[in-house]
């Protein structure tokens, strides 16, 4: 499917500008719309030319509206994301995912533009549940636990898509788990990979939270948009939520520990999560996803192993922040 006019918002995200990339070489016209909150415009510079880049945020529902009516195709990335910047910032995070994606969903509806909604593994919450299908239950801890407003922003972006879809909306959800590779923020937004890579090139201890059994399936950046690609383009995926992530589970000790192999010498501490997200916060202690519907529908596998897909971040990054 080349040649489509897409709007990408987020594009200069982490996430959004590889998956810039990959729709160029596709050969889309791509437009980036993106407020440069979390975004870097440097993450486009290969591309500088070749997209049209509109420095404004999804809040300004004129804008969207705007940009909008030029795409076929909307991937909607714009989101305040992490749960550190959730953590940190739960006033501007909540709005920005509730009403940022309204205004992209009206536009989407009112143009006649197919949208894919990006999503999140925090979706599940702290269900115990493993594999996490798309279809289980969500298990959620108290609203004084600002953790579980993302969660929960996030699934009312869902639910909007689905409300659309039932009046016409071609829509498409794909939620993701862990997503790492090239062009991390160094803050990254308070990512374990991203935190642990600086630690380790600024010669700190790696601060492995709590006893570091926790689990997730960190899954490689190319991974995550050839799944998000191909679920925008793949017409037996409309009207569905597909989760796209490594099935291969790690503890975040065992990150560390892969981590320190590029970085001999290097410290691996304990510290409370507290210590990090202050006294009211809760972990996800294991997190897996259900991949069968991306591999039926999409003919998706990820491809790209942690051993493998941190060797590449870590080359990346000493030459970009060492
Ligand atoms: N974590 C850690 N050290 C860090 C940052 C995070 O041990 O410097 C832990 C964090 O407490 C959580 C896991 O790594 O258990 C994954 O955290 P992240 O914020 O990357 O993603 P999420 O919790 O959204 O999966």
């Amino acid at each position: 499917m080349t040649g489509d006019r897409v709007l990408v918002t987020g594009g200069a995200g982490f996430l959004g500008s590889h998956l810039v990339d990959r729709l160029c070489d596709a050969g889309n016209d791509v437009t980036v719309l993106d407020d440069l909150s979390t975004g870097d415009e440097a993450r486009l510079a290969l591309r500088r030319g070749g997209i049209r880049f509109v420095e404004g945020s999804v809040l300004d529902a004129a804008l969207v509206g705007a940009e909008v009516a030029r795409a076929d195709l909307v991937y909607h990335l714009a989101a305040a994301v992490g749960v550190r910047n959730v953590v940190d910032r739960p006033l501007t995070s909540l709005l920005t995912n509730a009403r940022g994606t309204e205004h992209v969903l009206a536009a989407c509806f009112e143009h006649g533009a197919k949208v894919l909604l990006a999503s999140t593994s925090e979706i599940y919450g702290k269900t115990t549940k493993l594999p996490m299908a798309e279809d289980d239950d969500r298990v959620l801890g108290s609203t004084r636990i600002h953790r579980w407003g993302y969660s929960t922003t996030k699934a009312f972006d869902e639910h909007l898509a689905f409300a659309y879809a039932d009046q016409g909306l071609p829509v498409v959800v794909v939620r993701y788990f862990n997503s790492y590779g090239p062009r991390l923020a160094p803050g990254g937004y308070g990512s374990v990979v991203a935190n642990f890579l600086r630690q380790a090139t600024s010669g700190e201890p790696l601060t492995v939270h709590g006893d570091g059994e926790q689990t997730r399936c960190f899954t490689y950046v190319d991974d995550t948009v050839r799944g998000t690609q191909l679920a925008a383009t793949t017409p037996a995926a409309e009207g569905s939520v597909l989760n796209l992530g490594s099935t291969r589970e790690t503890t975040v000790l065992e990150l560390a520990e892969l981590v320190r192999s590029h970085f001999p010498g290097v410290e691996i501490v304990h510290v409370p999560h507290e210590e990090y997200y202050g006294s009211s916060y809760e972990d996800t202690r294991r997190r897996v996803p259900d991949v069968t519907r991306a591999r039926d529908v999409l003919g998706w596998e990820p491809a790209v192993d942690l051993p493998e897909g941190l060797a590449r971040t870590v080359e990346w990054w000493r030459g970009a922040h060492a």
